[in-house]
């Protein structure tokens, strides 16, 4: 099963992507370098859990 994380960039902790993965196969923390379109430069971005969809 897939689930759905959120990336929060390191440095301003804002969300600015969505990805997936597989919990079973990738138990590490993901990390990305993308673009902050707030920092206005790319930074790293890490793993944050997404809130209970179930409330939304
Ligand atoms: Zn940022």
């Amino acid at each position: 099963m897939r689930d759905m994380i959120r990336l929060f960039c390191s440095n301003c902790q804002r969300n600015n992507y969505y990805t997936t993965k597989n919990k079973r196969t990738t138990t590490e923390k993901l990390e990305f370098r993308k673009y902050c379109e707030w920092c206005r430069s790319h930074q790293v971005h890490k793993e944050g859990k997404l809130p209970n969809p179930k409330k939304n």
